[in-house]
C-alpha cells in the first residue's frame, strides 16, 4: 500500500509534497506488517498518512512552508504525529502549506504554489492546500491539517474532499508550529467523514505538554455514523447567504440542504449578526498572536541566519528580512502595531470583546438548532495568480470560516457539488457543518448520512 502511494507521489506534478523519504516509509510499513501479523493492530495500522509541514517530525524536515525553517529538523515528533504513529500509521511525507499557515490559497509557500487536482490552473485553497490536494489526487488516503481561521475547511472545499476542525483544545498543539495559539487547531483531511472520524479517534486526547489541551473522557467519534437524521434541526444563518455569495456555490449548498430535508431534517432560519465583523476581528487577533509567536525566529536558536551582518541587532534584522516572506512580514507588522502602547485598547482589546460576542451569537443560535450549515467559502477555487498580490481579497474570502474559529467551535467541510471556474472548468463546492462544542460525533453522523 505504501509503495503504491509512493509511486503515485513520484509522478505527481501538483507540488503537494515537500519531503518524502521512501526508505523511511517502507521501514515503517514493514513494522506495520509485523504489528498486523502479531494481532496487535488497530484499524489504522499500515494505513499511509502525510502530515502538513506545520507538524514537526524527527525524521523529516519541518519547514512550515518557510525559508526561515528550510533546513530545520526537529529533535522530537509533534504529539499528533506520535499518536498516529502509535496507531501504526505509515508516514508518506510532509505536505506543502502557506508559510506559517498564513494564507487561503497556498500561494504564500516559500516552496511554490500547490495546484488544484481538479483544474491545475486553480488554487487548492489554504493554508492546508497540500493536504487537500494530496487527498483529492489520491496521493495518500489520509492527511493532517491545521485550521486557525479555515485552513482545514476551505482547502477541503476547494479540492472536493472532507475535513474537520475539532473543538479548540481537542487536538494537542504540541509540536504544531504556532501561528495564532488561541485559534490553532489540528485535524484530519481525508476522503470521507468516516475516515476523518477514525483519524480523530487517534488524534484527540489530553496532552500535558499543551496548556490549552482539554481533558475529556475518550470517545468513539464514529459511534453515531448510522443514526437517522429524522428530527434534526439545521440552522441556516442568513448572513451566510448574503451578497458576495457566488450563484453556483449557493445553488450547490441549497441543493444539499434540500437533500437533508429528504433525510428527515428541518431547516431553521437563524442569524449570526456579527459574521461580517469576524474578518477585522480575526485579522487583528491572529496577527497579534503571530507577531508574538514568530519572535522566536531570531537567527540564533534555530532557523535561518543571515551570512552578512554588522552587529547583533543587524543579525536579527537581516535574518528575519531574508527568512520571512511578504505575508508573514505583513502579519508581524500588523500584530506589533495592534499590540503597541496607544493602540492596544482601540484594536486588540476591542477585537477580543467582539470575539466574545461572536461566541454568544453561536450560543443563541444553538438554542434553536442542532447543527449549522452554509457555504465554506463565497466562491469556488480561484485561478492561480489571480489574487496573489491582493491580500485583502484573500482575507475577505475567509468570511464564512473565521467566526467558527474565533468561537472555538468544531467545523467541517464536505463536498456538495461543483461550480464553474472562470474557464468553465469543474471546481468543487464545500458544504460547511458547524457544531456545538464537542459535538464532533454528531457532525460526522450528519456528514456521513449525506455521503
Ligand atoms: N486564511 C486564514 C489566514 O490567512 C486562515 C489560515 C489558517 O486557518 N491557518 O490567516
Amino acid at each position: 500500500l505504501a509503495q503504491h502511494f509512493l509511486d503515485r507521489i513520484a509522478v505527481s506534478d501538483l507540488n503537494a509534497f515537500l519531503h518524502v523519504d521512501p526508505a523511511l516509509t517502507l521501514k515503517q510499513a514493514a513494522a506495520a506488517d509485523a504489528l498486523l501479523a502479531s494481532g496487535k493492530a488497530t484499524a489504522l495500522t499500515g494505513i499511509p498518512i502525510a502530515h502538513k509541514d506545520i507538524f514537526v517530525t524527527r525524521d523529516l524536515r519541518s519547514t512550515a512552508g518557510s525559508h526561515m525553517l528550510e533546513n530545520y529538523v526537529s529533535p522530537f515528533d509533534a504529539t499528533v504525529v506520535e499518536k498516529l504513529a502509535q496507531a501504526g500509521m505509515v508516514t508518506l511525507g510532509k505536505l506543502n502549506c502557506d508559510e506559517f499557515a498564513m494564507g487561503s490559497a497556498n500561494e504564500n509557500s516559500f516552496f511554490g504554489a500547490v495546484k488544484n487536482p481538479w483544474d491545475k490552473t486553480a488554487v487548492p485553497g489554504g493554508s492546508s492546500g497540500g493536504s487537500a490536494a494530496a487527498i483529492a489526487a489520491r496521493l495518500t488516503p489520509a492527511t493532517t491539517g491545521t485550521d486557525t481561521g479555515g485552513s482545514i475547511r476551505q482547502p477541503a472545499a476547494f479540492c472536493g474532499v472532507t475535513g474537520i476542525k475539532p473543538t479548540y483544545g481537542s487536538v494537542s498543539r504540541y509540536g504544531m508550529i504556532a501561528f495564532a495559539s488561541s485559534l490553532d487547531q489540528g485535524g484530519p483531511i481525508a476522503q470521507t467523514a468516516e475516515d476523518c472520524g477514525m483519524l480523530l479517534n487517534a488524534m484527540v486526547g489530553f496532552d500535558e505538554k499543551d496548556s490549552t489541551s482539554v481533558e475529556r473522557k475518550a470517545e468513539d467519534f464514529n459511534r453515531d455514523l448510522n443514526k437517522s437524521l429524522q428530527g434534526l434541526r439545521i440552522g441556516v444563518p442568513k448572513e451566510f447567504f448574503s451578497k458576495g455569495l457566488a450563484a453556483d456555490v449557493e445553488q450547490s449548498v441549497r441543493a444539499a440542504l434540500a437533500e437533508y430535508v429528504k433525510l428527515g431534517a428541518t431547516l431553521v432560519d437563524i442569524s449570526l449578526p456579527k459574521t461580517e465583523l469576524s474578518i477585522p476581528v480575526y485579522y487583528v487577533i491572529a496577527p497579534a498572536e503571530a507577531s508574538s509567536n514568530l519572535s522566536r525566529f531570531d537567527g540564533v536558536r534555530y532557523g535561518h541566519r543571515a551570512a552578512d551582518y554588522k552587529d547583533l541587532n543587524d543579525m536579527y534584522r537581516q535574518s528575519r528580512t531574508e527568512g520571512f516572506g511578504d505575508e508573514v512580514k505583513r502579519r508581524i507588522l500588523v500584530g506589533a502595531y495592534v499590540l503597541s502602547h496607544g493602540y492596544y485598547d482601540a484594536y486588540y482589546l476591542q477585537a477580543q470583546k467582539i470575539r466574545r460576542l461572536i461566541a454568544q451569537d453561536f450560543a443563541a443560535a444553538f438554542e434553536k438548532c442542532d447543527v449549522i450549515m452554509g457555504p465554506v467559502a463565497p466562491t469556488v477555487a480561484w485561478d492561480l495568480g489571480a489574487q496573489s498580490d491582493d491580500p485583502v481579497a484573500n482575507y475577505l474570502a475567509d468570511i464564512f470560516t473565521l467566526s467558527t474559529s474565533l468561537a472555538g467551535l468544531p467545523g467541517m467541510s464536505i463536498p456538495c457539488g461543483f461550480g464553474q471556474g472562470e474557464k468553465n472548468s469543474k471546481r468543487p463546492v464545500g458544504l460547511q457543518l458547524i457544531g456545538n462544542y464537542f459535538d464532533e460525533a454528531r457532525l460526522l453522523n450528519v456528514a456521513h448520512q449525506y455521503q
